[in-house]
């Protein structure tokens, strides 16, 4: 997960950075940062909390600055890295760095290793270090030269933005995993963003995306310079389109909505249900179950309310209010309900945690049958490409059936998405990164080595 933004050029970098930010929210929520350039200082502000908990007025007259770079964190409750945040400054031979990085080093643990070998000192557990420790070490005079050398040195998925005192650097992996679009700002610079909702936010105009192995440098020059750093072998993420990028943004040409749309649709001919109403699971499964039931030809209704005030502060619940947990934040419509047979979709099945519980309620409130559909494939291998999965262990379908999932679930069915429907439901003319469904490890890295993303 993870969000990043850079934005260069423009008056109120900083103010920008954080519109950006707060458009990516969903991407990551445990801690977000800003450093801001004004040619001859980089100032940093991060902490764990919301964009609009860290970020105040007086935050900004802080950071001036024509140039900011920004983070959103992503991370699992009970992570050990949970105060690390982003972005990394630091001090080094050729003056000042500022470095936010979304997506995971598969060879994370060795390079940090050999670094320690080396005499480095760590203060956080984010493999972004390693690629400041590593632009630090090098030999090489120039700051480009120096970004090249530790981009030969990481393997895995990154997005990344660089930032000196006076310069911005831009890159994305070979492969393409994350995303990341440039666009322009309506009065005067650039920004580059994880999501396009970024730009619709702050009025950007949308140029094109970064393209795989590509590096953009803005400096002195009117435009940005772009190098072809790598040989592309592009393979975006399909569990962007399928759960993590927000409806309105556009990947690759792709609309999100229109692609969970069609995957509903495609869910509905691949594993029909024989009900009376469509459900989403809200959020995630809003698009999806709307294309489901369009190709059933069943009505769709809202049939859960969400409630959208629970967030990390809310106090641990008594035990009689724990067990029914879900309650807190997903509450059935019973009068839509009740004595009716529910096909219930949700965008991704991963522990089981929270279907479980649907069947549970929609039961509860009187349904006849419930019948679970999935619009997206089984996930049977952990992903380390920047998504945080749980381990294999922890995945139902890397352990059970489909038909031992609906058993131990009490649903009355349960389907999924076939690679084959997702793949045509994304469009066939290009690769995707499918490792959670056909544990193809393109990038490096296994099931079984350590996860975690940055
Ligand atoms: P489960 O309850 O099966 O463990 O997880 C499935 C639910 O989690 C789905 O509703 C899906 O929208 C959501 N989900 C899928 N991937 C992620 C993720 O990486 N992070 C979070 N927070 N939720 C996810
Ligand atoms: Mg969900």
């Amino acid at each position: 997960m993870c969000a990043i933004v850079g934005i260069y050029g423009a008056e109120n970098a900083s103010k920008i950075a954080y519109y950006a930010l707060f458009a990516m929210q969903h991407r990551g929520q445990e801690s977000t940062g800003i450093s801001a350039a004004d040619g001859e200082k980089i100032r940093l502000v991060k902490a764990r909390g919301l964009v609009t908990e860290v970020f105040s007025e007086a935050v900004f007259e802080t950071l001036g600055g024509d140039c900011a770079i920004g983070h959103n964190r992503y991370s699992t409750a009970g992570n050990e890295s949970k105060m690390d945040a982003q972005p990394i400054f630091a001090r080094y031979k050729l003056g000042e760095i500022s470095v936010a990085h979304n997506g995971n080093l598969v060879n994370k643990f060795e390079v940090r290793d050999e670094l320690i070998e080396q005499g480095a000192i760590f203060q956080t557990n984010m493999d972004t270090e390693n690629i400041v420790h590593l632009i630090a070490k090098s030999q090489k005079d120039m700051l480009i030269d120096r970004i090249k050398d530790m981009l030969t040195k990481i393997e895995g998925a990154y997005c990344l933005v660089i930032q000196s005192r006076s310069k911005m650097f831009v890159i994305r992996d070979r492969f393409g995993i994350r995303p990341l679009s440039l666009g322009k700002l309506k009065g005067g610079g650039y920004i580059v963003a994880s999501e396009t909702c970024a730009f619709d936010l702050v009025g950007a105009e949308f140029i094109r995306d970064v393209a795989p192995g590509e590096m953009l440098i803005f400096g002195e020059e009117a435009e940005p310079i772009s190098e072809q750093i790598f040989e592309p072998d592009y393979h975006p993420c399909a569990f962007e389109f399928i759960y993590f990028s927000r409806p309105d943004s556009i990947i690759d040409g792709t609309n999100v909505y229109q692609a969970r749309l069609d995957m509903g649709k495609r869910l509905a001919k691949e594993a029909p249900a024989d009900v009376d109403l469509v459900l989403p699971v809200p959020d995630s499964g809003v698009a999806a179950a709307r294309g489901y039931a369009e190709g059933l030809g069943v009505p769709f209704e809202m049939g859960i309310v969400r409630n959208h005030y629970i967030g990390r502060t809310f106090i641990e619940p008594t035990q009689e209010i724990r067990a029914l947990k879900v309650r807190l934040k997903l509450s059935p419509i019973k009068y839509l309900i009740e004595g009716k047979s529910i096909a219930i979709v949700d965008d991704s099945l991963v522990r089981g945690t929270t279907s479980r519980q649907i069947v549970k309620i929609l039961k509860e409130a009187g349904a006849r049958e419930v019948h679970m559909r999935i619009a997206s494939p089984e996930i049977r291998f952990p992903c380390r490409y920047g998504i945080d999965t749980p381990t294999q262990a922890e995945l139902i379908s890397a352990r059970h059936t489909p038909e031992e999932i609906a058993s131990i679930m009490g649903a009355d069915s349960l389907g999924f998405l076939s690679v084959d429907g997702l793949v045509d439901s994304l469009g066939r003319e290009r690769k995707y990164s499918l490792v959670s469904f056909d544990g193809d490890y393109f990038a490096g890295g296994s099931a079984q080595s350590p996860g975690c993303s940055d």
